[in-house]
């Protein structure tokens, strides 16, 4: 049975044997909600150039629909073509286009290439073949001058032949529904899916969010803050998550993208909380 709603899952390529054992594992159980895709990031300036090609190829081997990441970062355009031909031929046909960030110490290394250039480049290249899905962020990028500016190179990477666009994790569900109004106002009709980021580890979570500029709201922070035990600030997180899911579908939301850390268990027992649960 398929879901009402388009679920994907994002995961990210293990270092070590263990972690890549664990990873086919949580795709198998993560399976039982009949995604749309499953999306494997992508380290910008190539770092995880042949993980990331390796285990989609991989995985889509198993007939599933599966979309690598994909940055320019420092690569030249003959290996960003040979990237797209090894997914063509795997039978892959979703990419996630980004910028993508540089890892600390490659600053200097290479210039970074906007989304809407890969976009229209891979557009250039494989003509329709890929669906392609962008970056969006209801909060606004932190390297953004205004908010009128992000939403402008949004619709421009729209404009370069993208499809769909997965957003930044947020928990505030008022950005994102102000942030689809914005995009409407400005004519970008294509669908915009909320990006979930489960709540696995909070300290984590806050660190993480300074760099990518997603909010912690205040009052969630202080509850945090508050709890002794762990069992009671995972608890928290996952009622905070799942009523933002149900919020955001209420709202008019078109799905959701989780962003799974490799683990299954969080999205799981949101996606359950939900009634999503597809078995
Ligand atoms: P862009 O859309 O190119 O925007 C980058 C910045 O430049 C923004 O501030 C924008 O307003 C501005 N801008 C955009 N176009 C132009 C232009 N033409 N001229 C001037 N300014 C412009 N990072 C990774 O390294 N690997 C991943 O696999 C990865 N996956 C992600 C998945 C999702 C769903 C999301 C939301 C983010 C992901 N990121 C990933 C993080 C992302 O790469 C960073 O947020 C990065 O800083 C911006 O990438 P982008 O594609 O949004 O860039």
């Amino acid at each position: 049975m398929k879901n009402p709603i388009r679920i994907s899952f994002e995961f990210f390529p293990p270092k070590t044997p263990e972690g890549r054992a664990k990873l086919y594992k949580t795709r198998e159980a993560l399976q039982a909600f009949n995604p749309e895709f499953f999306s494997v990031t992508y380290g910008a300036g190539g770092t995880t150039r042949e993980t990331t090609a390796n285990i989609v190829t991989n995985m889509r081997k198993d007939g599933i629909s599966i979309a690598p990441h994909l940055s320019f970062g420092g690569d030249n355009e003959e290996t960003i073509l040979g990237l797209l031909n090894t997914y063509k031929e795997a039978g892959i046909n979703r990419i996630v286009a980004l910028r993508g960030d540089m890892p600390s110490g490659m600053g200097a290394v290479a210039q970074l290439v906007y989304a809407n250039e890969l976009v229209a480049f891979i557009r250039r290249h494989t003509g329709d073949h890929f669906h392609l899905e962008v970056a969006a962020y209801p909060e606004i990028h932190p390297e953004s001058n205004s908010y009128d500016d992000d939403i402008r190179y949004l619709k421009g990477k729209f404009e370069a032949g993208a499809n769909s666009a997965l957003t930044q994790y947020f928990y505030n569900p008022d950005s994102y529904f102000y942030f689809l109004d914005q995009c409407e106002k400005a004519g970008i009709d294509a669908p915009i899916y909320p990006g979930i980021m489960p709540i696995l580890n909070f300290d984590n979570l806050v660190r993480f969010s300074r760099n990518c500029g997603a909010e912690i709201p205040r009052w969630m922070k202080k509850r945090m803050e508050s709890y002794r035990d762990p069992s009671d600030a995972r608890k928290l997180g996952m009622e905070v998550v799942t009523d933002l899911c149900e919020t955001l579908l209420e709202g008019g939301a078109p799905g959701l993208h989780f962003y799974t850390m490799n683990q299954v268990g969080a999205s799981e027992s949101i996606l359950q909380a939900l009634g999503l649960d597809a078995r």
